[in-house]
């Protein structure tokens, strides 16, 4: 049995043939023109490849060309107490495969929201059945249920060494971040998803409940998010997108300005 992916979000699914994507029927997502499409790994894996970029020491970006589903890279994080894969990519073949084993492997995954959860079973199982943790608030989103899926509950979570998975909210009630003390030369990094979102203008963000559809936040929400990170030693962000998604240096004042102004126009 062939595990079926949805060709717009890029979720990977228990059945063979399912009924619809959930995920893209939600009102932060969407069905293409031509309705519900569905395609397989085996499938991904003739018409797509992955490509690597490294963004500092210990960070490896990880993207599919040509771009699939919502066409997102995931990030590799090298820690001394093991690897990271923060959020996923639908496409898993054995050149990644290797690369990564290169790299040391994988101890745990962790995903920013539903949107990412792509074949989430497929990269925990090709690297000894890591845990891969996903916020419970999702759980109504998670389309593959398996026993490698941590359904983590509360407001943050430790993981390996240093990490903290810090619950946001927002975008998907389970909307997570995860920060990496070491990053940015030892000023501290935020990994965001889309939970925060790099805007063009630096060192700006900004926070929506949907992206396709720009669909705003309230107050009460983005107010929380801010308030979620605003513990955590940071100077960068790295969003979920090759190119314009990091924030290089200010990204702690940035995401408040960003509030501020965001906040401010709401109440307009
Ligand atoms: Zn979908
Ligand atoms: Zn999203």
């Amino acid at each position: 049995m062939e595990n079926y992916i949805c060709v717009t979000c890029g979720t990977q699914f228990s059945e063979a043939v399912p009924a619809s994507c959930p995920i893209c029927q939600d009102e932060r997502q969407y069905l293409p023109p031509g309705g519900q499409q569905w395609t397989t790994l085996a499938r991904l894996r003739q018409q797509h490849r992955n490509s690597f970029r490294r963004k500092e020491p210990n960070l490896y970006g990880i993207g599919t060309v040509p771009d699939f589903g919502i066409g997102q890279r995931a990030l590799l994080m090298r820690t001394p107490a093991g690897n990271v894969l923060w959020d996923c990519i639908s496409l898993l073949d054995e050149a990644t495969i290797d690369i990564i084993q290169g790299l040391g492997g994988l101890s745990a995954i962790a995903i920013s929201h539903p949107h990412y959860y792509t074949t989430n079973v497929e990269w925990s199982r090709a690297f000894g059945n890591v845990p891969v943790y996903l916020h419970a608030a999702d759980r109504q989103w998670v389309m593959r249920p398996d026993p490698v899926v941590q359904l983590w509950e509360g407001e943050t979570l430790r993981l390996l060494d240093d990490l903290t998975l810090i619950r946001c909210g927002g975008h998907f009630d389970g909307g997570t971040v995860l920060h990496w003390p070491a990053g940015a030369e030892g000023r501290g990094a935020l990994l965001t998803g889309d939970i925060i979102q790099v805007v063009p203008a630096q060192p700006f963000v900004s926070f929506m409940y949907s992206y396709p559809n720009l669909l705003p936040l309230s107050a009460a929400k983005v107010q929380h998010i801010v308030a979620a990170v605003e513990p955590f030693a940071y100077d960068r962000i790295y969003g979920a997108w090759w190119g314009r998604t990091t924030i290089q240096t200010g990204a702690k004042e940035g995401v408040r300005k960003s509030a501020e102004r965001y906040i401010r126009l709401l109440a307009e």
